[in-house]
């Protein structure tokens, strides 16, 4: 079989504990495959993307010794692409645009107990009936329930419909949606296994009923453990993430294999390291199926 992989970080700040965590899974995981690892920098939602984050994390990453088998991808660079697929779905209305603001959302829907997110009551759905177009959703009519397998979790499901409802693929602000974008690439890139943080998984479902409605493959999905904050949430910049230093790669490389479960490795140079991660992380994982 032939595996492509990839890390795909959002350049909101630089990579730290927990990002290099799915960095280095995700490579561990391409590599104990003998698959190809790529890079590509999401930076969709340019308001939160800060300058030079993007050359930082390559920076970060190539420091320990995670380099990708091609140039990274930009998504900045795909516009014609997610215009494409946005024009298929509406083509083909299983995408309509939507001008409600966020306090008629807010008015007219409670937040979902589970992801606090508001389940969009389909205002739109019958037409704009006068209102300018500023964004543009999804249809998730009532259907099958989602089912996939996580490589690590196990079996998962949503009632997309149910539970998230009808999201938004273009936002009011121009900026393309995360869940659009990622399908559109991980296709274009041939991505045959995601690798990533467990917080992501709850967009697994969208995905793959992006996927369906586009026709393109649904990769294999595993959800890496994440590093939790002092505070209990999952470790970011708002609660006290500090970069990975580029001085002590090692040092970032052994905390990232102890929350993967490796054992402590007496590798004492970055690619020594790595050369021992590689079949500790093949040992540690050997059960799950690809
Ligand atoms: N860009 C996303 C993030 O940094 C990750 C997307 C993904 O791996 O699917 O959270």
């Amino acid at each position: 079989m032939k595996y492509v992989g990839r890390f795909a970080p959002s350049p909101t700040g630089p990579l730290h504990a927990g990002s290099l965590v799915a960095a280095l899974a995700s490579w561990l995981d391409a590599r104990a495959h003998g698959g190809r690892w790529l890079v590509r920098i999401e930076d969709t939602d340019t308001p939160r993307c800060v300058p030079g984050a993007a050359q930082l994390i390559l920076h970060q990453l190539a420091a320990c010794g995670l380099l990708p088998d091609e140039p990274p991808l930009l998504q900045s660079t795909r516009n014609p692409a997610y215009t494409a697929a946005l024009d298929s779905l509406q083509q083909r209305g299983l995408a309509y645009p939507c001008g409600c603001t966020r306090k008629e959302i807010d008015e007219a829907s409670q937040p979902h107990e589970r992801h606090h997110e508001r389940i969009y009551p389909g205002t739109c759905r019958s037409g704009l009936k006068g209102k300018p177009e500023r964004a543009v959703r999804v249809r998730t009519d009532p259907g099958p329930i989602i089912n996939w397998n996580d490589r690590r979790l196990g079996p998962q499901q949503q009632d997309v419909a149910r539970q998230v409802g009808d999201f938004v693929l273009l936002r009011a602000d121009g900026c393309w949606a995360y869940q659009l974008a990622v399908v559109v690439d991980d296709a274009a890139q041939g991505i045959t296994h995601v690798v990533r943080g467990e917080d992501l998984a709850d967009n697994t479902a969208r995905q793959i009923l992006l996927q369906r409605a586009l026709g393109l493959p649904t990769p294999q999905y595993l959800h890496t453990p994440l590093v939790l904050a002092a505070d209990g949430h999952k470790l970011s910049k708002q609660n006290g993430a500090v970069a990975v230093d580029v001085n002590e790669p090692l040092h970032a490389l052994r905390t990232a294999g102890a929350v993967l479960g490796l054992p402590t490795l007496d590798g004492r140079g970055v690619p020594e390291w790595l050369a021992q991660a590689a079949p500790a992380y093949t040992q540690r994982f050997a059960r799950l199926e690809i």
